[in-house]
């Protein structure tokens, strides 16, 4: 797996430090196998690795992971996001019937997934649902499709032989209108490859119902020619969404991450087996961890980063415990929590603060406070800072004119000082960080 290799690659390089670029291009060589390997097309492979090359260097090691660990993580977090982070669901808030049309090659699952799609739609959201098999190319395609409806109770239109794409199209959309139907289904014809005439055929289908989604249907299993197909009905039909077919077999994931990157739009379901309850909204960090085969490399760097942000509090509660916590110490946290994300970020760093959050809290302290705090501390001196005892009220004068703030909110930065100090000190009479898991879990 990846996390093998990379684990050879930086077996010995544990330690601290930034991630240099010759870590991250090491690392970046395995990366592009693993992607080529789970059939990721080789353009979308290039400026990928590119991206995330940039992005790596530099970063941070955490120093109970190796190197290839955190820039596994990186490109897991890369990819995820590159898959649309997001599960994304069906726009149908269109004036009924909304239209769904289904396009793809020929046994990429278009027929299978419209009746996959018409049973959530029935089941899940008491939608009424007509389906229409556009498919006069195949002998007895809209009868496989007239034999689903019946297993999921979902209505077809009735079939008139000699009917061609187009007409069948106008026909079910008026049916559709008349009975009152919420979403009209309806699967095209494929071919073995894509061709013109099926182009033109999709395109004059696509300007007759006018679909809310119209959803490019693709194999998980073909891997690289998928992007060919997929750019070819990009460019030529106003495509809404992806569905990507037989997730449930030995498909690596690699042709999510092309669909995405080739048709730029989201990949809203997986087919996950022949049968009619195969479907699922797709779930991109699944898919990012499946494309890298990486296991659970993602927890344990997440592990990591959860030890080091308890050591370092643990650090500090030691040191506050033994009075040495100064106004120094002070502004180096809020600084560092204002680049963690503010005041929000406080309660996960450093336990037992909760107390003088609230205390801030209930002085109107928001995330824009901590840039006052910041100039206050700023204008103390040095000696002020690490024996904040000796500031007397004619000191605080001078600190408050000096960072443009007020004597009340310098006594607010006080406060905060000593709320902190004292809960400090408790957590270590309660044998630290460790012993806390009951109080504050
Ligand atoms: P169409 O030509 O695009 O309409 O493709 P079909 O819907 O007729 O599907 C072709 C074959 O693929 C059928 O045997 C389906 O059962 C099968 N199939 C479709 N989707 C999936 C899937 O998600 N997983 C698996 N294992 N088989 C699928
Ligand atoms: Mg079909």
């Amino acid at each position: 797996s990846l996390s093998n290799r990379l684990g050879d690659v930086f077996g010995k390089l544990r330690g601290r430090g930034a991630l240099t670029e010759a870590d991250v291009r090491a690392a970046m060589r395995e990366v592009r196998i693993a992607l080529l390997e789970a059939d990721v097309a080789l353009p979308v492979v290039r400026s990928f690795v590119d991206q995330v090359t940039e992005l790596a260097i530099g970063q941070n090691v955490l120093r109970s992971v190796t190197p290839g660990q955190q820039v596994v993580k990186i490109v897991n977090d890369a990819l995820t996001e590159m898959l649309g982070s997001e599960t994304a669901e069906l726009d149908l808030a269109v004036a009924p019937p909304a239209v769904i049309m289904m396009v793809g090659l020929q046994g990429s699952g278009k027929t299978t997934t419209t009746a996959k799609i018409a049973k959530r739609l029935r089941e899940k959201e008491r939608k009424k649902v007509l389906m229409a098999s556009l498919d006069v190319n195949r002998p007895a395609a809209q009868e496989q499709l007239a034999v689903l409806g019946q297993q999921i109770d979902v209505a077809t239109l009735p079939i008139i032989v000699g009917q061609q794409p187009v007409e069948i199209a106008q026909r079910a959309l008026q049916a559709a209108k008349l009975q009152g139907y919420d979403v009209l289904m309806l699967d095209t014809a494929g071919r073995l490859h894509v061709d013109q005439q099926l182009m033109d055929e999709m395109q004059a289908v696509s300007r007759t119902a006018n679909p809310a989604e119209t959803l490019l249907v693709v194999d998980s299993l073909t891997g690289q020619d998928a992007v060919q197909v997929a750019q070819r009905f990009t460019d030529q039909v106003p495509l809404t969404g992806v569905v990507l077919t037989r997730m449930d077999g030995d498909a690596r994931g690699g042709a999510a991450l092309s669909m995405r990157a080739v048709t730029g739009k989201p990949i809203k379901f997986a087919g996950t087996g022949e049968k009619l309850d195969g479907l699922e909204l797709f779930q991109p960090s699944r898919i990012a961890g499946r494309i890298l085969g990486m296991g659970d490399v993602v927890s344990l760097v997440e592990r990591a980063a959860e030890t080091i942000q308890a050591d370092e509090a643990e650090a500090m509660a030691a040191k506050m415990a033994k009075g040495q916590f100064d106004l120094n110490d002070l502004r180096t946290q809020l600084n560092q929590m204002r680049r963690m994300g503010g005041l929000g970020a406080l309660a996960g760093m450093i336990p037992g603060i909760k107390k003088a959050q609230a205390a801030m809290a209930a002085g109107g302290a928001d995330d824009k406070m901590l840039v006052h705090f910041d100039a206050i501390m700023g204008s103390m001196t040095p000696k002020e800072r690490a024996k904040p005892e000796i500031i007397n009220a004619k000191r605080k004068i001078r600190i408050a004119n000096g960072s443009g703030t007020t004597v009340q909110q310098v006594n607010k930065v006080l406060k905060m000082h000593q709320e902190m100090s004292t809960a400090m000190k408790k957590i270590r009479k309660m044998g630290g960080l460790k012993g806390l898991g009951a109080l504050f879990g």
